[in-house]
This record gives structure tokens, sequence and C-alpha cells, in this order.
């Protein structure tokens, strides 16, 4: 189900809020692309954006103005970041969201847009695994952080949440979605766990108790489904 391109351009944005079409703009950029022959290759850049970041996104990214108050603005690296990407396929965790900022980058500086056709982690995990459970802290089924607990990566990616890391999180979480929808996983996942309660549908809660996974249903109180998994 997945195409794989002669290169895969990974690539996460860090924005000064979520809508491209409404000012916000991009102030980080980390991609990572892997081609067939073998060859790997990063960039990477913050972004002056010429606007104050909110105490949010300051509080998200842990990035402030100061950082990027001497941050190339983004004529200075649009050409770059174009190029960076050229005929490779981007993926991303919800794609559109990035692919959005950039484009509306690349046609503010008269660059050639890329196409929508990527590769979208998000709406393959919600292909595969339709109720997806929510670890605690994971923040929503689909989220590229609740993946990580899925997918046992914890361990390795704990402090995500910049654009590097987040891309390095992504390359893992790729490879095991590829792994599950080829049957190649090594792990057999409980029914409820990737298709929510048996009873009514929703997606469950986990977690642990005296060491063995819990699945609470979401549907509370209205539905009282409990599994041990
Ligand atoms: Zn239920």
């Amino acid at each position: 189900m997945i195409e794989i391109s002669d290169k895969l351009v990974f690539l996460d944005v860090e924005t000064t809020g979520l809508y491209w079409d409404r000012g916000d703009r991009v102030i980080e950029v980390f991609m990572l692309a892997l081609s067939k022959n073998g060859e790997v290759a990063e960039y990477e850049t913050l972004i002056n954006p010429q606007r104050r970041l909110s105490k949010e996104i300051t509080a998200i990214t842990g990035l402030t103005d100061a950082d990027l108050k001497n941050a190339p603005v983004e004529a200075d690296v649009a050409p770059a970041i174009r190029e960076f990407i050229g005929m490779g396929t981007p993926v991303a965790h919800n794609l559109p969201f990035d692919l959005g900022f950039l484009n509306a980058m690349f046609r503010r500086n008269n660059l050639l847009e890329v196409g929508a056709a990527g590769i979208d982690t998000l709406a393959i995990s919600r292909e595969l695994f339709p109720r997806l459970a929510i670890y605690p802290d994971g923040g929503g089924s689909h989220r590229l952080k609740n993946l990580m607990y899925h997918f046992g990566l914890a361990d390795a990616y704990a402090n995500a949440h910049r654009a590097r890391e987040d891309v390095m999180l992504l390359v893992e979480v790729f490879r095991r979605l590829q792994d599950f929808a080829a049957g190649r996983s090594p792990v057999v996942y409980p029914d409820a766990l990737i298709y929510g309660c048996p009873t009514c549908g929703s997606a469950m809660y986990v977690t642990a108790e005296n060491g063995r996974r819990v699945l609470t249903c979401k549907n509370q109180p209205a539905c009282q489904v409990k599994l041990v998994v």
C-alpha cells in the first residue's frame, strides 16, 4: 500500500501557529532525505518569522524570540529548502499541515510548489489502527507521540518536539507502519488496542496496573468495559 520512490524526504516544520493561510509562518525546518541508493542527507534551519512568538508556541517548541532573532528570514532559505526536497517524496505526520506551510512559503518566494502526492503517516495510522488506544501522555490516538508509545519507542524519543527529534521519530514510526501493513510486524496487537472497545467501538485508554496493561473504554460512564491485555 505504500509506494517507495527513489528518495523519501522526511520532514517536519515548527510554526508560529496553526494556519498558513492566516499569517502564521515557519520557524524551524528539519528534513532527512533517504535515497534508495543509500544516500542520507539532512537539512536544518531556524527561520526568523519577523513576528513575535506566542507563549503557547514557546511552550510547545522551546523556541523563543531571542532564538530566532538572528536566524535567516524565509526568503534567504526558501530556495535551498525547495531544492533539498527536489523530486523526492515528502513524508510527514499530518503532511497537509507541513506542505501547506512550505508551499505558502514557496509561493511567496516565487518557487515551484511541492505536489500533494506524498506519504502522510497520520493517514496511514488511521487506516491501519482505526481506534488506536490512547497512552498516558500520548495526546490523542494518532498523534506522533501516541504512536511513539504504541510502538514502544518512548525510551529513544522521550524529548521529541523540536523538528529534528520529531523527524527521527517519524522515520521509526514510518518503518513500523510499513512493517505492520506488510504483515512483518513482530508484535501482535490485541484487537481492542487497535480496533477499540469490543462493546461500543470507542478508543481505549491504556494504563498499567501491577505491571499489566489495562484498557479502559473512553466512552465513560456509558460504557464500563475494562480489559487486561
Ligand atoms: Zn466501550
